[in-house]
């Protein structure tokens, strides 16, 4: 099956209440973790690579990997750029084999944003291939990109119609609340519940469902939202691991966002974490092991568990991929 676009994906998320897991993939292992995972639970997936994961693992190798993950499976994939700088980069993957790349101009005023993005869609949509945006600016760091908490800023709804119809294009990134990293909020902002367990502010829902009513049937995208599942930051430091005050997107909020106009929810800390997990709890337990395979299996096993829960209980996305094949065939 070859690498597909969004567009299917998401008409299916929205109609369907569901969003589509836009997973970060940096090696061999997080690929299978995550396509098997989708492959057992019948998901639509998005696999994404940033500018880090490019110069981590090379354009051709990562390419390569998620085809190899579609010769063995046969679920609706799409290969998406996460976090497009400009115009080279996104041009570099469109003629490079992505079926999708976000340009993100976030950073620029209104009027560049929109001058960066048009020739972006432009050109991507001359070669098939889609494109997300990005209006507002969300907190936190995630490998190239670093956005202070005084520099973040939520998305003006005012802004949304005339953006997309200005650009053309196909989805658009918000900032409600959301934030790149495994440490999303500072403690002073958060609150703690009775287990002592820090609670962070709730997303602006508000602003979510004024930008819906702005753009209906309009893709939204929510990066910055993995949870941080607790257990595996419990795991990290029961096994000598220092994260402390990880917190991340609570998954009913990201569960009710998914049941909205967010169509994408973008994935990448908690699959960093489950690796990492299961590794320090393996060299934990058999501090005799030297062999990559021994210990880089149970990471593998863990970013497959993580992503299987996320389609299940998060996204809601497992069991659509015929569905949207079917749409796609036609
Ligand atoms: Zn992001």
């Amino acid at each position: 099956m070859p690498l597909v676009g969004t567009k299917e994906m998401f008409k299916k998320a929205y109609e369907g209440g569901f969003a589509i897991g836009a997973f970060n993939v940096n090696n061999m292992e997080i690929v299978q973790g995550i396509t098997e995972a989708a492959g057992e639970l019948k998901s639509p997936i998005i696999l994404q690579c940033s500018a880090g994961a490019r110069k981590y693992a090379k354009h051709e190798y990562l390419v390569h990997l998620v085809k190899a993950a579609l010769e063995i499976s046969d679920i609706p994939i799409a290969l998406h750029l996460d976090h497009g700088a400009d115009f080279e980069t996104c041009k570099s993957c469109i003629d490079g084999g992505f079926t999708s790349v976000m340009i993100d101009g976030s950073h620029f005023p209104f009027k560049e944003n929109i001058e960066v993005t048009k020739k972006v869609v432009e050109y991507a949509h001359a070669h098939g291939v889609v494109v997300e945006g990005e209006l507002g600016q969300l907190a936190g760091i995630e490998d190239d990109v670093n956005v202070s908490a005084e520099n973040a800023s939520y998305t003006q709804p005012a802004e949304v119609q005339e953006f997309v119809e200005k650009t053309g294009v196909d989805s658009l990134a918000i900032a409600i609340g959301t934030s790149h990293g495994a440490f999303k909020f500072k403690p002073e902002q958060c609150t703690r519940n009775a287990d002592g367990v820090l609670v962070p502010p709730e997303l602006r829902f508000d602003i979510l469902a004024e930008i819906e009513k702005k753009l209906p049937n309009f893709p939204i995208v929510l990066h910055g939202a993995s949870s941080v599942v607790p257990k595996y930051v419990k795991i990290i430091n029961d096994n000598g691991g220092k994260l402390a005050d990880a917190v991340g997107i609570p998954e009913d909020q990201l569960r009710k966002a998914a049941r909205s106009a967010v169509c994408k929810i973008n994935i990448d800390s908690d699959l960093r974490l489950a690796m990492t997990a299961g590794i320090r709890q393996h060299f934990a337990e058999h501090p005799e092991h030297f062999d990559p395979r021994q210990y880089i299996t149970v990471g593998r096993s863990y970013i497959k568990d993580v992503v299987a829960h996320k389609i299940k209980d998060v996204l809601g996305s497992d069991g659509q991929a015929d569905a949207v094949m079917a749409l796609i065939k036609k």
